[in-house]
């Protein structure tokens, strides 16, 4: 039979619920009986995006982060969505070591850690409606 599951988290865009996030989705892929290592690349890509949304797209003034999770088979699609302020240029945006924020002692790496944690990356991305990160293992 084919196992197909589905949640949806809304959040309040406080860098305090980054842990609370993280630990929803890893609870929730624990069912695809993943191993230690996998939940742990989940559980790091999740805090990357989720940080991304909180620092970048709300640029720490109150919003909501949404995330939805999609179980179909063996593989988990998790999307991690905020109605901030997008992104200029993906392009650039996606590149390792691109920052906008170096002087918050970012370093550029976050999209990067997604690519190399997950399967797939998506990035949807508008200035001044928000940003949709879709990822998938
Ligand atoms: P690090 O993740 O290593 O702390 P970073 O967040 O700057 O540094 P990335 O996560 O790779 O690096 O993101 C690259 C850039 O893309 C950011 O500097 C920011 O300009 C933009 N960005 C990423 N996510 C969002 C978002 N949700 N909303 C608006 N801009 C974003
Ligand atoms: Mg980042």
């Amino acid at each position: 039979m084919r196992n197909e599951n589905h949640m949806k988290l809304e959040f309040v865009s406080k860098s305090s619920n980054e842990a609370f996030a993280r630990v929803v989705v890893a609870a929730f892929a624990s069912q695809l009986d993943p191993t230690i290592e996998e939940i742990s690349d989940i559980k790091t890509a999740v805090s990357e995006a989720v940080t991304n949304s909180i620092i970048h797209g709300y640029e720490n003034s109150e919003g909501i982060v949404t995330i939805e999770c999609k179980i179909i088979d063996n593989i988990i699609e998790i999307i991690i969505e905020d109605d901030g302020k997008g992104i200029n240029n993906l392009e650039k945006a996606l590149e390792p070591f691109y920052t906008s924020r170096p002087e918050l002692e970012r370093s550029g790496m976050g999209f990067t850690v997604m690519e190399t944690f997950m399967d797939d990356l998506e990035v949807i991305s508008e200035p001044e409606k928000g940003t949709k990160v879709k990822m998938t293992k």
